[in-house]
């Protein structure tokens, strides 16, 4: 199966993955749901673009992403230091904004939460559906999936087709696990959304805005979950292999081969 791509010219690589820059993701995203046109969305930012440089599966996903957004304030700067004066688009961002137009068409997008702990993405649906009268949430699914239970699930989606499929499992386990299932539904989109059900649900805090603002989210993440200070530490190895790309206009991260 063969899906449409941004147009090349809106393409640029970040250490070889791409990214596309467009001045209406929303709109452009509306426009494949009304037309029935799959789409992977894959929110890139720093910390994937290291995660991808040692997993060549899911440097592949990110590279056949049918739209790889500027999720992180790293892509940005790394895009900055090139010229490319661009907006971050954070997932949440964009995936909120999907789901508050989504009961403006006729009839509204149908649209599945599958992800996070227990209960978390059916008390996200309840939220969008009290705030946002009119959604169409059609179906929650903790991520805590058995083996065994994996293949009732799959049927329930295929059966149920929803127009947009959020995935909040975390990098890099949506981005394969999508890849791998999307053909259960081929004209959906389909967004890794990594925490958003957490912050919809409110079991977890987004940074506040200045820190947004300041691409300093990663702090306020940071001094929320000590834990990711591992994965973290991708930041600083990004921004060095950044910096030596620049001057060297060298490509460190070899992803072609496939
Ligand atoms: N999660 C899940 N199934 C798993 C592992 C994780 O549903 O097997 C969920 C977890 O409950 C959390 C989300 O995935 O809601 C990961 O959120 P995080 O903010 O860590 O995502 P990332 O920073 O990787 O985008």
């Amino acid at each position: 199966m063969t899906y449409l791509t941004p147009s090349q010219s809106n393409q640029f690589s970040v250490l070889g993955l791409p990214v596309h820059l467009l001045n209406d993701y929303p709109s452009w995203l509306a426009d494949r749901i009304e037309q029935g046109l799959g789409c992977h969305v894959v929110t890139l930012n720093a910390e994937m673009t290291m995660q991808a440089e040692h997993s060549p599966a899911l440097a592949h996903i990110i590279q056949n992403a049918e739209l790889v957004i500027p999720d992180g304030a790293g892509i940005v700067l790394y895009l900055k230091l090139h010229g490319r004066h661009v907006n971050r688009c954070p997932g949440i961002e964009l995936s909120a904004t999907l789901l508050a137009r989504s009961p403006q068409f006729n009839p509204p997008w149908s649209i599945f939460f599958f992800g996070g702990a227990p209960g978390v993405a059916a008390k996200a649906a309840e939220v969008w559906q009290q705030n946002a009268p009119g959604i169409a949430i059609v179906g929650t699914q903790n991520g805590y999936l058995t083996p065994d239970e994996e293949p009732a699930f799959l049927h329930r989606l295929k059966t149920l087709q929803p127009q947009i499929i959020y995935v909040g499992l975390g990098v890099p386990r949506q981005e394969l696990w999508i890849a791998q299932h999307r053909h259960y539904c081929p004209n959906s989109i389909w967004i890794g959304v990594g925490g958003s059900f957490d912050i919809w649900a409110g079991t977890k805090t987004r940074a506040p805005k200045w820190f947004c603002d300041n691409h300093l989210e990663w702090v306020y993440r940071l001094y929320q979950e000590p834990w990711r200070w591992k994965r973290m530490s991708a930041l600083p190895k990004f921004a060095w292999r950044s910096l030596i790309y620049r001057l060297t206009k060298r490509n460190p991260v070899i992803v072609s081969k496939f």
